[in-house]
């Protein structure tokens, strides 16, 4: 089959590489009909994820059809149309049993602290990813949610990942009817923290980018007023003021590991190495939110940001909370906000190509060019 693989910082290419096959009982084989890049599949690129190897494929956004199934698989039959978590998770843990699939214990035995993510390197389970003709999908009657007859993938697509992430996001802090909500980052995540924080009745939702096309997006989008940090000076002292001074109830990074590559040492154009520094996003949100207020932090960092604004969170006197999104836990109830159409998931695709043409949507999408908001790939047309 043709798959999408990592061949070193910024380079990815489509090459041939063997069908999965069924390696447990439990296992179903996906011929994958749509699946999305991410901005998580950007620190990929940047190699700014350890032990990410050379001919690993991508991708763990992604729907397909059940094509061969375990004995053990119960709930899914041949033909069956789905949408995929992105965390693996065994559905039987004691995570899982409370509905915390991000920290499944049994889905990347090798790692106390990572558990399995689909396309994300050795430290997430050496899993292969979606972004392939075909892909193998583990504990299938766990993760896997059938999408409804009168849908198709594009609309459900994002309940893979980032509908649910920004929505948890969105939960994390905590947002009381009528509060100001700041969402950094304008990107797919921060535009769906965006929606959620209205689906829980803020009264005012900010986004801050500094890329002009994101921030025209998110206005139209999610119905935000916007703040161009490259362009207000001090972009805390403006935030604060247009929140009376106080600050934010609740700020969200949607930003993570310097997404926009201003802190990569760049030659001609490509990546070369990542410098850990400050994560700005985060201690923008320390310093946005006013006392007592609250920071949910949905953006990714590995180990080397580890450089955040404790004693100024410990006196404001703030809950920080973060992680990797749950998300199996909130597919039926996100589902049910597409199909009444209070939320238009799909309306954040602005390109579509074939598997073939990924290494051009990767770079589109990293680079930030031509409107790029989401790409989306159809690995068999
Ligand atoms: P993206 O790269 O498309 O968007 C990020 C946006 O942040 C860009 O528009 C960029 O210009 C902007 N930005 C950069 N620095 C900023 C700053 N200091 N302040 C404000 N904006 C800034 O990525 P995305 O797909 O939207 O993903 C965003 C983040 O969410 C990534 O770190 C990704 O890994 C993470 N993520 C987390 C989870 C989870 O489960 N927690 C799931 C999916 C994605
Ligand atoms: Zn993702
Ligand atoms: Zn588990």
């Amino acid at each position: 089959m043709r798959a999408l693989t990592y061949q070193g910082p910024s380079k990815v290419r489509v090459e041939n590489k063997p069908d999965p096959r069924i390696e447990h009982p439990q296992d179903v084989i996906l011929k994958v009909t749509r699946a999305a890049i991410c901005g998580s599949d950007l620190h990929l690129l940047h190699g700014l994820v350890p032990d990410t190897r050379v001919g690993c494929t991508f991708g763990h956004e992604f729907t397909g059809v059940v094509e061969d199934m375990g004995r053990e698989v119960k709930s899914l039959r041949q033909g069956d149309r789905v949408v995929v978590p992105f965390n693996i998770s065994c559905g039987s843990c004691f995570y899982c049993q409370r509905h915390l699939t991000a920290l499944c214990e049994n889905s990347n035995p090798a790692s106390d602290v990572a558990s399995g993510v689909y396309g994300y390197s050795h430290t997430t389970g050496g899993f292969e990813g979606g972004q392939a003709e075909y892909v193998r999908v583990p504990y299938a009657d766990v993760g896997p949610m059938k999408i409804p007859d009168d849908m198709d993938e594009e609309e459900v697509l994002f309940l893979s990942d980032i509908f649910p992430t920004g929505y948890q996001g969105a939960e994390m802090g905590e947002i009381k009817a009528g509060e100001t909500v700041v969402v950094f980052g304008a990107g797919p995540v921060g535009l769906f923290a965006m929606k959620s924080a209205w689906l829980m009745g803020a009264g005012r939702v900010i986004a801050v980018d500094h890329i002009p096309y994101r921030l025209a997006f998110a206005e139209q989008y999610a119905k935000v007023e916007t703040v161009n940090f490259k362009e207000v000076g001090d972009v805390v002292m403006h935030l604060r003021e247009m929140c009376g001074g106080r600050g934010a109830d609740v700020c969200i990074d949607a930003v993570g590991m310097e997404a926009d590559g201003s802190k990569m040492h760049t030659v001609l154009g490509l990546v070369m190495k990542a410098e850990a520094g400050a994560p700005t996003a985060i201690n923008w949100c320390i310093d946005t939110v006013r006392k007592g207020g609250n920071v949910s932090i949905i953006g990714v960092y590995g180990p080397p940001w580890n450089l955040v604004s404790i004693g100024t969170a410990m006196n404001k006197g703030l809950t920080l909370r973060m992680n990797q999104c749950n998300v199996r836990r909130y597919m039926p109830h996100l589902l049910e906000h597409i199909r009444s159409g209070r939320v238009d998931a799909k309306g954040i695709i602005t390109h579509r190509f074939s598997l073939e043409d990924a290494p051009q949507a990767y770079h589109l999408f990293a680079q930030k060019r031509d409107n790029c908001v989401k790409c989306v790939l159809a690995p068999h047309g």
